[in-house]
């Protein structure tokens, strides 16, 4: 409570505040991102209030646009950085951000990194959005509006996989109960989240008729850039298709590679029980113990990376056979 507190009195402090976002932005830093700009504008109406980011992603807009970003909005700002673990992955040109007066972090991911003046990191909730709602309730005097309640909520669906992940508790549906107290169109939030793309449908065809398992249960996808082409699908898209693995029986992990125009692989990675993210950082990634991301710079790093999640799997099972 004292730290919420303390980023109030932050907030209090300064005419214009920047809100920025982790690169290749997902549903919940956008969520996080603009419901926490929904609250400082409704709150504290005379303060310039900006989200801003480098990178777009087709997937995430419906929501509403972010604001220009702009060498000159930085001297003597506020900074608050969501749902990003370290500075280096945040979407920003880091000359502009090194002239803000200060920086404030709010995220959810394992602590790696403490880049703010003030750095408020939950792990205990599954969604960085659910960390503001929860702010928002927890202080008096803050308050928010219908677009910034409809944001908090679909950051937190993204983020907890409709409720389904682990971290949902009865702390996260309390504040999903607050939210819902303001008008959120729960039915077109869930229409833009997930219907797909004729194209990524018929891509998810390939991904149910290709996918691999090794010995232990690790499912993965590869998808080249001539796949992608010839299903006329950007890296964004393909990347999508992650949760497609998810249903397999006796697989405890299931991985997506996706060839970058680059020539990089990036990699999403999904777990059930067993924490991945030590293999994820081994690879140049990291995030969640049971969702995380990684970059590789060759192919034969595909063969490696399957073959650390198998061992991983296979330790699992020898020492948990009740799970299978
Ligand atoms: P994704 O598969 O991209 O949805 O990523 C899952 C989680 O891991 C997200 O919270 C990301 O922010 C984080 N993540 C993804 N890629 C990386 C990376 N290369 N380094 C650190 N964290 C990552």
């Amino acid at each position: 409570m004292d730290i919420i507190k303390s980023i109030v009195e932050k907030i209090k402090q300064y005419d214009r505040i920047i809100i920025t976002r982790h690169i290749r932005p997902d549903g919940d830093c956008i969520g996080s991102s603009m419901g926490l700009r929904s609250i400082i504008k409704t709150t504290f109406p005379d303060k310039e209030v900006y989200c801003v980011g480098d990178d777009e992603a087709e997937y995430v807009k419906f929501f509403n646009k972010e604001d220009k970003n702009d060498e000159s909005l930085y001297k003597d700002s506020l900074v608050i950085v969501v749902d990003t673990a370290t500075y280096d992955r945040i979407s920003n040109n880091k000359e502009w951000l090194s002239q803000a007066k200060e920086l404030i972090k709010i995220d959810h991911h394992i602590p790696v990194e403490d880049y703010g003046v003030i750095n408020y990191v939950r792990t205990d909730f599954p969604a960085c959005s659910a960390i503001i709602a929860d702010m928002l309730f927890s202080c008096e005097e803050l308050k928010i509006d219908d677009e910034g309640a409809s944001s908090l909520y679909t950051g937190i669906v993204t983020d907890t996989g409709r409720f389904r992940f682990r971290g949902v508790d009865s702390k996260l549906m309390n504040v999903v109960s607050k939210l819902l107290e303001y008008n959120v169109d729960i039915e077109s939030i869930y229409m833009n989240l997930y219907t797909k793309e004729k194209e990524v449908m018929k891509l998810q065809g390939y991904v149910l008729n290709h996918f691999k398992t090794t010995e232990n249960g690790v499912s993965s996808i590869y998808f080249s850039q001539k796949t992608q082409e010839k299903y006329n699908v950007t890296a964004e898209e393909a990347s999508s298709l992650v949760g497609s693995l998810s249903e397999i029986k006796g697989s405890l992990i299931w991985v997506c590679f996706i060839e970058l125009p680059d020539g990089k692989i990036r990699v999403r990675l999904r777990s059930r029980f067993v924490a991945i993210n030590e293999i994820a950082s081994r690879y140049r990634g990291g995030g969640h113990a049971q969702a995380c991301g990684a970059t590789l710079h060759a192919k034969k790093e595909v063969k490696l990376l399957l073959a650390e999640c198998d061992t991983l799997l296979k330790e699992f099972k020898e020492a948990n056979p009740e799970v299978f």
